[in-house]
């Protein structure tokens, strides 16, 4: 055992042993290492989250014992349990990478003082993110509201910093044993759901983990990338990175991929542009921490919502009658992800068609999304719903049958999501309802039976909606 006293190392949301500030900082002072990941209820993501939050875990462990070392899952509170650690590993230093939602923010904050108090020096290190969230600014120092000058300022600073590797060699000390009280062995994370065991679909669909991510940016960056400015909005396409989950639990940064695209030499500008939708968002949800529980426009504070729990549970269950909102509903339920622009044809399908707050739109996908993201999925539901910054207007309200008709033609994604439906033709299969019940029946279909009629009349509920949009801006 080495006698330099070594670092502390809180994994909380970066997953990975490239591109960690963190971790390199303290091989760079040629310190052991103690791994932890401190398991506190409160701060626990949504079901599907805590999923993957479970194989990041066991992924991010094995990677560590290969190497002689270990991930440590600790229960408590953050605030009390490292302080402790600290104290009797006798470590000269904490380190971490940085997280900036609220809650997180304020821990990390109380923690830092907590630890200076007792003569231990807090680091804190970049990585999530191209740029921090404060150091994008106007001219005049304020926070940015709208999107493209945001990304123009970005793209006209200087190029992201260069991603580290993985430090050459690493060595670790053993947890000491006064606390292995608080350790939570990896059978027993109870982070994954047993009675039912919903996450088939799930483990189908996804591997967690450092190596996984790389594979899916290589993927990505051998396809027509050039392609995806278009292609990015066909669901039955595969021409997205599929990236956000791992971008969520920090198994890859948005450097890598940065550097990975500069190097691979495709313009893939609207890719990266995408990415700094992500930035943006966080830059939004730094500013304004109570992001997903208020309109950022507060006049829609009037809006008059509707309370329709039926209503809610048919678009939750992928049981609207609308094909494309359903097997969109249905991908996110089976997979933990959803498709971009089938995100926002639900979203819109919510707020608008069926008038039900945004924020229970935010809070189901919270609870079901694998990338569940506190500052993007926020960001998107008010961009959706008209409430947000540099938003859609509230009375541009999409037309689920017409963007079914335009982004999957042939009706391949539906068919894939909504099996009821797969023999129907792809001149019928955004709308079935306008069929007559005999044409129906012959691809085996009889609506109410099979497959569900429309919860809503398009045209009467973008009647409705545009209706409540009027006489709420009659009060402002
Ligand atoms: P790609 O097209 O390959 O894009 C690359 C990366 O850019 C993504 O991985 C993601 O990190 C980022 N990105 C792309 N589009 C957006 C966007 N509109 N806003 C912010 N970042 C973006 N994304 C999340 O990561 N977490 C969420 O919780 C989330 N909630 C959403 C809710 C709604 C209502 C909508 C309309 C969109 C939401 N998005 C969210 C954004 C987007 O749908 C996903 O990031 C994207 O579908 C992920 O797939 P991909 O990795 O293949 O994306």
């Amino acid at each position: 055992m080495t006698s330099v006293s070594p670092v502390l190392l809180w994994f909380r949301e970066d997953f990975r042993l490239t591109d960690n500030a963190a971790l390199w900082a303290a091989a760079q002072e040629e310190r052991p290492l103690l791994c932890i990941f401190v398991l506190e209820e409160a701060a626990l993501p949504g079901g599907a989250a805590r999923w993957w939050l479970d194989g990041a875990i066991r992924v991010l462990d094995s990677a560590l014992r290969k190497r002689g070392g270990a991930l440590h899952v600790l229960s408590g509170a953050a605030r009390e349990v490292i302080p402790h650690l600290a104290r009797v590993a006798a470590v000269q230093a904490v380190h971490w990478n940085r997280r900036y939602d609220p809650v997180g923010r304020e821990v990390d904050t109380a923690l830092k003082t907590a630890l200076k108090e007792e003569g231990i020096v807090a680091r804190s290190f970049a990585g999530a993110l191209l740029n921090e969230p404060w150091t994008v600014r106007t001219k005049g120092g304020a926070p940015f509201q709208v999107f493209t000058p945001y990304w123009r300022a970005v793209r006209a600073a200087e190029p992201p910093r260069v991603p580290v590797a993985e430090p050459p060699s690493l060595s670790f000390v053993e947890l000491p044993e006064e606390m292995k009280p608080h350790l939570v062995p990896l059978d027993r994370l109870g982070l994954t759901p047993t009675s039912p065991d919903w996450a088939g679909g799930l483990r189908d669909a996804w591997i967690p983990g450092e190596e996984e991510a790389r594979a899916h940016l290589t993927a990505f960056l051998d396809t027509d990338v050039e392609a995806y400015a278009e292609e990015r909005d066909r669901p039955a396409q595969d021409a997205t990175s599929r990236l956000s989950p791992y971008l969520r639990f920090g198994h890859i940064t948005p450097a890598q991929i940065w550097q990975a695209v500069e190097r691979s030499g495709k313009a893939a500008d609207k890719f990266l542009a995408e990415l700094g939708w992500r930035e943006f968002a966080w830059s939004l949800l730094f500013d304004r921490p109570d992001l997903a529980m208020r309109n950022l426009r507060p006049e829609f504070d009037a809006l008059p919502w509707r309370t329709d729990s039926k209503g809610l549970a048919a678009w939750q269950q992928g049981r609207t009658g609308y094909p494309l909102v359903d097997a969109g509903m249905r991908e996110l339920w089976r997979t933990g992800w959803m498709h971009n622009r089938v995100r926002m044809v639900v979203a819109s399908f919510l707020v608008k068609h069926l008038l039900i707050d945004w924020r229970e739109g935010e809070r189901w996908f919270a609870d079901t999304l694998v990338d569940h993201d506190p500052a993007s999925n926020p960001v998107n539901w008010q961009w959706n719903a008209g409430t947000g910054v540099d938003a859609a207007p509230f009375f541009r309200i999409m037309n689920p049958i017409l963007q079914s008709r335009k982004f999957d033609p042939e009706g391949e994604y539906i068919r894939r999501w909504v099996p009821e439906l797969a023999r129907v033709p792809a001149s019928l299969i955004h709308a079935p309802w306008e069929a007559d019940a005999d044409t129906l029946r012959a691809y085996g279909v009889v609506l109410g039976r099979d497959y569900p009629g429309p919860i809503v009349d398009h045209k009467g509920a973008r009647a409705r909606a545009l209706d409540a949009w009027g006489e709420f801006r009659k009060g402002i």
